[in-house]
């Protein structure tokens, strides 16, 4: 067996078969101590207690290795730097391109190997797609929005019904792999308040069945308790941020709601992760209180969840930004190992992704080394020492 110096050009060039060898390795669902990952290629081949002696070994010492991230939720036309129409405006569909492959760029970095762009402007994330040094990618296209609706500014304004039919029919030729629609008004959008729909249900039904007869999953955006009952009917395939607003800007879902939720498998792609210090908005606690103990009621009823952090729209989301996630899902009552299934597995699954988020024979190679023990310090998983995109190194990785 030969312990490789990892900045060897054996893996910068993806070697046939070889091993990584970590304190934890994380499959997707349960740890396993002291276990080797093989890698065949860019797959992965199986995990092993000992490793077959012609296999060259990456010995990663007290480390825990797992499934490459999955963000389901980021915007990488956004920056962060202002309100959300000021990010983009004077900005060219160019310089958008470019900010948007830097950003991928550092999610990958960040060990976020897989991300679903659920919004950009002039479709300039999907060329991304085809970048090998980049995070394999899901993306929406602009958000399908009502007349100055919430980010009409990203060009998906919809005046009428048939604009809505004809929208979702341009994303499934342009080759989008979803449909973000905005179900109810959002931040930082004066038309519409947050809470309220902003589609009547049966056209919102016309385009959720229009995009799935063209093999597009949609992404509802709700805020309101109305919007997250109109998109189960719909049939819609995630509901993003669900925050459970009414008219008062209060969480108060009923429990038939919840259970409605929960029984229909539809994962809720929670706004999770965000960089210590970040501004609360007000009365911040108490909703935040409210949204948890709704989200903790759909869990407990069958239901799941997944990670979507919005990166870029603020400073303290930049787009590297999911592993502060995992802190966030322990205060849900989640247990590490669930946690860390709903960053990697379920968020992967939520995206029809199979074969990532898992380190089980066949996925993907896309592979995350973090410094210490995740299962037991939550900020472990922000301390990346490695990442790989296809049985490739992404970064730099420090053998043990
Ligand atoms: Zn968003």
């Amino acid at each position: 067996m030969t312990v490789l110096d990892p900045h060897s050009s054996l893996l910068t060039s993806r070697p046939g078969r070889w091993a990584l060898r970590a304190a934890r390795v994380f499959d997707g669902t349960t740890v396993h101590e002291g276990a080797a990952v093989i890698v065949a290629g860019d797959r992965i081949s199986g995990i092993a207690r000992s490793v077959p002696t012609d296999l060259a070994l990456v010995d990663l010492g007290d480390r825990t290795l797992l499934p490459g991230l999955v963000d389901c939720h980021q915007h990488l036309v956004f920056d962060g730097s202002g309100t959300l129409e000021a990010q983009v405006a004077d900005r060219s569909d160019a310089d958008l391109a470019e900010r948007a492959r830097r950003a991928a760029r550092r999610a990958l970095e960040g060990g976020v190997t897989t991300l679903r762009d659920l919004g950009d402007r002039g479709y300039v994330t999907l060329a991304l797609r085809d970048d090998p040094a980049l995070p394999t990618m899901a993306c929406a296209g602009p958000p399908i929005t009502p007349t100055q609706g919430h980010c009409w500014y990203l060009g998906g304004e919809c005046p009428d019904r048939d604009a809505l039919v004809r929208a979702v029919d341009e994303r499934a030729e342009r080759g989008c792999d979803v449909v973000k629609i905005m179900v109810t008004g959002g931040m930082m959008t004066p038309t519409t308040p947050m809470w309220m729909s902003q589609f009547a249900p049966d056209d919102l039904r016309l385009a959720v069945d229009r995009a799935h007869a063209a093999g597009l999953p949609v992404a509802a955006h709700c805020h309101g308790i109305d919007g997250i009952a109109e998109a189960i009917d719909a049939g819609v395939d995630t509901i993003e941020h669900c925050t459970f607003l009414n008219e008062a800007m209060e969480p108060d879902p009923d429990a038939g709601l919840l259970e409605r939720l929960a029984r229909s498998g539809i994962p809720i792609s929670a706004t999770l992760g965000s960089l210590p210090g970040a501004p609360l908005p007000p009365r911040y606690d108490t909703i935040a209180s409210k949204v948890r103990a709704a989200t903790v009621h759909v869990l407990s009823g069958g239901g799941t969840i997944v990670v979507g952090t919005d990166a870029g729209i603020d400073p303290f989301r930049p787009h590297d930004v999911a592993p502060h996630a995992l802190e966030d899902l322990e205060t849900l009552g989640l247990s590490a190992e669930r946690a860390l299934r709903a960053m990697t597995r379920d968020g992967a699954d939520a995206l029809g992704l199979t074969a990532k988020g898992r380190l089980t024979r066949g996925a993907d190679a896309d592979l995350l080394a973090v410094d210490g023990d995740p299962f037991t310090d939550a900020a472990a998983l922000t301390r990346v020492a490695g990442v790989w995109k296809a049985g490739v190194p992404v970064v730099p990785t420090e053998a043990a």
